[in-house]
């Protein structure tokens, strides 16, 4: 078969499946309206959990950063590219995680590649979570580990799996706040598991951070748990884009030395590590967005409970439907979006077969009278 036919076969499986992904170019995609073809929308699929993205004081912050700094980096941070706005922010979030280092990626795919492809090696195993994150799970056999996956949030599987004879180190991953069923993971558990064994523990908290916990320290903060290494991401609560890992001096000091991702790529514009620390300041004094947040999904989740749709256990922004089929789930988002919602229809391979869903997420941002709309429309739209 030459490229080109298996290039056409894939795509058209994909169609066959109601699975082809198309992307839509949006007048403004992030914030309670989302903005298409000059139509408004409102917006339950954005993760700017706490509408920092359209926050004033940190779009003055970027541009500011920006006049000083100019718009890129200019290379490596081993180069030229680490900054001292790189440096400030750094410094900021390993005090408020309570860590001795940060160190900064510029997407939350490249800080998980980057840490388990250059901690893991040949002996070595990797015990993640089923429902982990794809960069992770990518991650994870890019690296010559061994990948181990455990059943979703089973501490008694994990354990199971540590107690195996293992001639290298053992590395366990796990989400704080999960990204298709917005569970959380039972961390102190997993961390008690992890120790117990001598094994590292890895939590990616991208949709905990600065929505749960004291200050929106995270998920990790709120269970008092420590991972061996946290890795924080802000393309949502924080409204921005770009990640950070939180650990040890000796990690941090090794990253520098191994991880490919910080050596070989251009750093993150220091502008944006401007706007990131005013988002960070946003966060810290964000009690009062992170209640409304609450309000609204606790006020969701008793409309959705009469829907006649899974409602997942999720205690979280991410509020998932659950519909079955592909092709019932797209003409439900499609029907919905004609009344004026904006839904992401989420289909396999992002979750298991028959689990197609409406992902509905929910923000500080939203009015009640938001939730309530998008309750009767689904209410509406699912009766037989
Ligand atoms: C969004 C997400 C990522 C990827 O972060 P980006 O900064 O968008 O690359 C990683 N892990 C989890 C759990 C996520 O939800």
């Amino acid at each position: 078969m030459s490229w080109q036919q298996r290039i056409e076969q894939q795509l058209a499986q994909r169609r066959a499946d109601d699975s082809f992904r198309v992307r839509q170019a949006n007048e403004r995609g992030s914030g309670r309206l989302l903005i298409s073809n000059g139509r408004r929308y409102l917006n339950f699929s954005s993760n700017d959990y706490l509408g920092l993205s359209l926050h004033p004081g940190i779009i003055r912050a970027w541009q500011k950063g920006a006049e000083q700094y100019g718009v890129g980096s200019g290379g490596s941070g081993h180069v030229t590219g680490y900054s001292r706005a790189h440096q400030q922010l750094e410094e900021a979030l390993s005090g408020w995680l309570g860590y001795p280092r940060a160190l900064l990626f510029i997407s939350g795919f490249a800080a998980n590649q980057a840490v388990i492809t250059a901690l893991a090696q040949k002996q070595d195993r990797i015990l993640a979570d089923r429902l982990s994150h794809a960069s992770l799970l990518e991650a994870a056999m890019l690296s010559p580990a061994q990948l181990r996956r455990f059943a979703h949030n089973d501490v008694r599987a994990l354990e199971k799996l540590l107690a195996a004879a293992c001639e290298g180190q053992q590395l366990v991953i796990t989400e704080g706040v999960f990204s298709m069923d917005g569970d959380q993971a039972p961390l102190g558990a997993i961390a008690a598991a992890a120790r117990a064994r001598g094994g590292w523990l890895l939590v990616d908290d991208a949709h905990g951070i600065g929505v749960a916990g004291e200050e929106g320290r995270g998920s990790c903060h709120q269970l008092r748990v420590k991972p061996d290494l946290l890795i924080v991401t802000f393309g949502k609560a924080f409204g921005v884009s770009g990640a950070a890992v939180l650990c040890s001096d000796e990690v941090a000091d090794y990253l520098l030395q191994f991880a490919r991702h910080l050596i070989y790529s251009t750093a993150m514009p220091p502008a944006q590590a401007c706007a990131l620390s005013a988002a960070l300041e946003a966060i810290r004094h964000g009690d009062e967005q992170r209640a409304r947040l609450r309000d609204n999904i606790a006020a969701f989740r008793r409309g959705a409970a009469r829907l006649p749709l899974g409602l997942i256990d999720s205690q979280t922004a991410i509020q998932p439907l659950i519909v079955g089929e592909n092709a019932r789930t797209l003409g439900l988002a499609a029907r919905l979006r004609e009344r004026g919602f904006w839904l992401t229809a989420i289909r396999p391979p992002t979750v298991p077969v028959g689990s197609a869903r409406l992902r509905v997420t929910l923000t500080a941002e939203h009015t009640r009278e938001d939730v309530d709309a998008l309750l009767e429309a689904l209410h509406d739209e699912t009766r037989e």
